[in-house]
């Protein structure tokens, strides 16, 4: 076994401290990564508090973190992907059964049978424990790895594990390129990626938000307008005018206004998690022949074939790096969205 360090919350108070744990050895097709950057995604702190308890109860001790980024310092003999010093990432899961419909179509992420979760979750034995990249080393089979082709700094990358795919399937999906016109819903971590893949697919963007403040970091991020939802009367001009709309907001809302905007044989995309159900007016959709659709994730490839479009399009994250003692500080301060727009953590510095 390899003896590693991470940082782990042993109930719901979400108090990290150091924890010494081991990673299994490196079997013919493993990888072992040397992880430098481990992103902070809103998941790890409802999972890291135990807030989605009837979904996925918290297993402590809990090392958080699926958003990582680092270096290959070793190589199973059977491993054709990596070589030593390449750099890889890890998404949400780190295996899945390989033998279902989901997994024979590359959307491993909905394996009948359950993937297996990067943490808060066991390996597909269902007895080991998963930890996840608060940590200095994590050992994966090679292929659920990601290659790692962007040069330069690093840690903006990290988030292009969870948060970049998340939103790039479903605008891959739906077909978002030139001419398009895209909606953001939300200017948090998701929704910033969101704005940035959106853009880089050609598409003319425009993010909601019901704070005025965020409309210069909008444009900054490449955003060609922005829309305060509060005021009612600045949607309806926009009424049946967007061929998709990207909704990235986990806190109850009203979906018919975003409904109304999308335009004919136009899709509203949900990836944020309300605790409450909405209540939608089926004739909006009948109306124009509109979508509704969810998505979690990425297969492999897909999240393979993310990476390697935002390296080509230089695409990274907005981050703020901290080390690791500032955990805490820094789920609190992305529970006030007081965070631009992603907090990585620096494993260098553990
Ligand atoms: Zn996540
Ligand atoms: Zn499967």
């Amino acid at each position: 076994m390899i003896q590693t360090k991470g940082y782990a919350t042993h109930d719901p108070s979400a108090t990290f401290s150091p924890f010494e744990f081991e990673r299994r050895d490196v079997g013919p097709n493993d990888i072992l990564i040397d992880i430098e950057y481990a992103g902070i995604c809103h998941s790890d702190i409802h999972l890291a508090k135990d807030e989605w308890h009837d979904l996925m109860p918290a297993m402590y001790p809990m090392v958080p973190g699926h958003e990582i980024v680092g270096r290959v310092t070793q190589v199973g003999d059977a491993v054709t992907k990596f070589s030593v010093g390449d750099v890889a990432g890890i998404g949400c899961f780190i295996d899945s059964c390989r033998e279902c419909v989901a997994c024979g179509f590359g959307v491993e992420q909905y394996c009948m049978n359950g993937m297996a979760m990067t943490y808060n979750g066991t390996e597909m034995d269902r007895t080991t424990p998963t930890y996840g990249g608060y940590s200095k080393h994590y050992v994966i089979d090679e292929n659920y790895a990601l290659k790692v082709t962007a040069d330069g700094d690093l840690s903006g990358v990290a988030p292009l594990l969870c948060a970049g795919i998340t939103t790039y399937s479903p605008l891959k999906k739906f077909g978002v390129g030139p001419g398009q016109r895209v909606g953001v819903v939300g200017l948090g971590g998701l929704g910033h990626m969101a704005v940035k893949i959106a853009k880089a697919m050609g598409a003319e963007v425009t993010v909601f938000s019901t704070s005025p403040g965020k409309a210069e970091d909008a444009g900054k991020l490449g955003a060609d307008n922005f829309v305060v939802t509060s005021d009612p009367e600045n949607l309806a001009p926009l009424a049946n005018s967007f061929n998709l709309i990207i909704d990235t907001v986990s806190a109850n809302h009203d979906l018919n206004p975003y409904i109304n905007m999308v335009g004919l044989n136009g899709v509203l995309v949900v990836v944020g998690m309300p605790e409450l159900p909405a209540t939608i007016h089926q004739a909006s959709l009948i109306m124009g022949n509109k979508s509704i659709a969810g998505s979690l994730i990425g297969g492999i490839a897909e999240t393979q074939e993310m990476l390697d479009f935002c390296a080509e399009h230089g695409v990274v994250a907005d981050v703020e790096v901290i080390s690791p003692d500032r955990i805490e500080e820094a789920y609190d301060r992305t529970i006030k969205a007081d965070v631009r727009y992603r907090f990585v953590i620096d494993m260098g510095r553990a």
